[in-house]
């Protein structure tokens, strides 16, 4: 189906190599990158999107010394030997008729470690340690570092190397006036500057010949302070040109920008308008990045000339055959990145293994595999949330005869409220993808039906499956329930179902969902992350041609509601939450003037609002004069199918939310039934 993504679909000519369409897989640190033991693991995770079609593969960041550290005893490629362990990534990638290039990142000032260097001594706000700043001859070994990492990738059968030069990194902190206060040939005027990957680009083009690929990330829009004139973007693409990349990738925000750029409530392909600004201003070809999760979306950004080719990071981990499904006309079989940041990100950060909250088998692909089963069984699998469609799926598609129950009229369970909160209209995605499986596999899906025990009995069932989910918590709050007839306080099932809700509202509980909750009442209905320009007001993005690193004022609208955000701990709210994302939530309801209060007890309900008090001597009463009060306090398992079944001597597996409630998530549940569906 090349003529559905003629461009997407489209090879790249580069001369002495072409590459098979214009799918970068951009580069996404894994941790399996930082130990030569876990390189099997990646010869895999690389073999099989490059089984999938992916036209360029760019791995996550090595280093070139230790001073560009990501961390202590990160990943990087300084010797011989460490060459020789990366052959077999390479080979397994050019045997599935791919091509894969070695990300070289030094982090400099965000190293996190004591060796950390910089082009001057200013710590990072996200980072501990304040880095060394550099000599010029400590310049000139970073420089030879890059340039023997480069020619040591060529050694190990790499197609190319991407020299990191933005997010904030090394390079991007010498480019910037922001962090670099040298008064040397290596500070001061732009010209000296960018001297440092022009240095690199140069010398690595001399030091690897003609015939090898070399990517420059260009930092085209910095969201930071005293970040890059459009100009100085302009002038350094150029440069980076005339010393030899092959083609120039982009870089979007600093890591400690204050913008989200990749979370799902930025809008799709938000950024691809920067990289079109470039085009023209050089011959080589452009790569565009950012928030691009499918092939309808990858298309229209080449077809409107933004650039030549996109970066899919994590829409690769989702799905590692995205290209394949795209060109054989099955689109509407890919697993779709929903841009949640759970298990890939969030992960990374913790320092643990990333992988995909739709996928687990990212990172895992040695040692979860979903094989053909030996024994087929007749399986029930009751629910059809999150955690019984990926059970039910796996279990299907390794041939068992699966038979799935659902008491609503739809699948989906907790991801149709997940899908109504501004900002999360990807979750549709998931739902999208498994609808498509239970049709490809021919799974029987019983929706709107109730299973019962005795007619999950009288089924004869191998095994049944209970992935029944959850119910919510109800605090029992006094007065509560008299309000709850009365319509003054409701369930948030109720709230995201579109019950009426008055101007004042009071969230009782501030987990994922009391964010959620709040976040849906205060936009009034409007989610700024299908409304590219509404967004770009709300997070200050402006063009970089009228402001240094395209910050601009934000523009808040007024919230739709006075909200107040509660809990009882102390804490500061939001603690939990996701931890590349909880600042977004954060940021965003205080935007809106959110008023979030920790510490309370919940004394009563009554006509008049929420009655409350503080800490344990039920100290400081006072009255929240609100309209609505929404329950958001977490959930309680719904299983109650297990003990009868059991009685019955049937073999029952619990899942999801249904076995564990508390912090249920759709991550912990879909990992959970896809390993007990690879088992069975
Ligand atoms: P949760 O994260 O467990 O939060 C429950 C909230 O209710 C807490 O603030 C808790 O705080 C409060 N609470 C618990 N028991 C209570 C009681 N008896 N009375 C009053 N308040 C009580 O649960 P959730 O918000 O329902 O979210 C469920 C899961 O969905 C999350 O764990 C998360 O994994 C996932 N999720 C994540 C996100 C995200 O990260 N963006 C968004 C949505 C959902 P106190 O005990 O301090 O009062
Ligand atoms: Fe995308 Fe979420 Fe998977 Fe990361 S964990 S790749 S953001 S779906």
């Amino acid at each position: 189906m090349t003529a559905r993504y003629p461009h997407l679909l489209a090879p790249l000519d580069l001369g002495y190599t072409k590459l098979r369409n214009r799918v970068l897989m951009g580069s996404m640190h894994t941790g399996l990158e930082d130990h030569p033991r876990h390189f099997p693991r990646l010869v895999e995770y690389f073999a099989e999107r490059a089984r999938g079609g992916v036209g360029l593969i760019v791995t996550g960041g090595f280093a070139p010394n230790i001073e560009g550290w990501t961390s202590p005893f990160g990943g990087r490629l300084t010797t011989h030997a460490a060459a020789a362990r990366h052959r077999p990534i390479t080979d397994a990638v050019h045997a599935a008729g791919g091509h894969i290039a070695l990300q070289i990142l030094h982090t400099g000032r965000y190293g996190y470690h004591p060796l950390a260097v910089a082009p001057s001594r200013i710590k990072s706000p996200i980072t501990p340690f304040t880095p060394r700043a550099l000599s010029a001859r400590g310049i000139e070994r970073q420089i030879r570092a890059f340039v023997r990492c480069a020619s040591l990738a060529r050694e190990a059968g790499y197609d190319g190397v991407e020299v990191m030069g933005s997010e904030g990194y090394f390079i991007n902190q010498f480019l910037a006036a922001h962090t670099n206060h040298r008064t040397d040939d290596w500070g001061g005027s732009y010209a000296n500057r960018m001297r440092l990957p022009v240095e690199i680009v140069g010398r690595t083009r001399e030091a690897v010949g003609p015939d090898f690929i070399i990517v420059y990330r260009l930092s085209m829009l910095d969201l930071v302070p005293d970040g890059s004139s459009w100009e100085e973007v302009v002038q350094l693409a150029r440069a980076i040109e005339r010393v030899g990349a092959t083609i120039i990738n982009t870089g979007i925000g600093w890591h400690e920008a204050r913008v989200p750029t990749i979370a799902t409530s930025v809008p799709r392909a938000a950024f691809a308008w920067v990289t079109k600004k470039l085009r023209g201003q050089v011959r080589i070809p452009l790569c565009t990045t950012n928030r691009i999760n499918t092939p309808e979306v990858a298309e229209q950004v080449l077809a409107d000339g933004c650039a030549d080719m996109v970066s899919m990071a994590r829409p690769l981990l989702a799905d590692p055959d995205f290209v394949a499904k795209a060109a054989s006309g099955r689109a509407d079989e890919i697993n779709t990145c929903i841009a949640c940041n759970q298990a890939c990100l969030d992960h990374v950060f913790q320092r643990r293994i990333a992988s995909c909250l739709v996928n687990p088998r990212a990172g895992h692909e040695t040692e979860l595999v979903y094989a053909p089963a030996v024994a087929l069984r007749r399986i029930a699998v009751v629910g059809a949330g999150p955690a019984g469609l990926a059970c039910a799926t796996v279990l299907a598609g390794r041939g068992h005869r699966v038979e799935l129950f659902e008491a609503a009229g739809e699948i989906g369970g907790q991801f149709n409220l997940a899908k109504r909160v501004p900002g999360k209209e990807e979750f549709q995605e998931t739902l999208r993808y498994f609808a498509r499986r239970i049709e490809v596999l021919g799974i029987d899906a019983h929706l709107g039906t109730r299973a019962t025990a005795e007619q999950l009995v009288a089924g004869g069932y191998d095994e049944v499956v209970i992935a029944t989910g959850v119910t919510p918590r109800d605090p029992r709050i006094d007065g509560a329930e008299e309000q709850r007839r009365a319509g003054r306080v409701l369930s948030y099932v109720d709230v995201l179902h579109g019950a009426p809700v008055g101007r004042r509202v009071a969230i009782v509980g501030a987990g994922g969902i009391g964010f959620d909750v709040a976040e849906f009442l205060v936009s009034g209905g409007h989610s700024t992350a299908v409304d590219l320009p509404a967004w770009m007001a709300e997070w200050g993005v402006g063009d970089p041609g009228v402001a240094r690193g395209g910050l601009v004022p934000p523009r808040i609208e007024p919230a739709a509601r006075e909200v107040y955000l509660l809990q009882r701990k102390a804490a500061p709210l939001g603690k939990g939450l996701g931890k590349t994302t909880g600042w977004i939530h954060r940021a965003a309801l205080r935007a809106k003037r959110v008023t979030m209060i920790g510490g309370v007890n919940y004394e009563r309900v009554d006509e008049r609002g929420l009655h409350l008090s503080y800490g344990e001597a039920h100290e400081k009463p006072m009255l929240l004069e609100v309209d609505t009060i929404v329950l958001c306090a977490g959930q309680e398992p719904l299983r109650e199918l297990e003990a009868p079944l059991r009685a019955a001597g049937m073999t029952v597996h619990l899942v999801g939310g249904a076995d564990v409630a508390a912090e249920l998530d759709a991550k912990r549940a879909i990992d959970q039934a896809a390993r007990l569906a690879a088992r069975l």
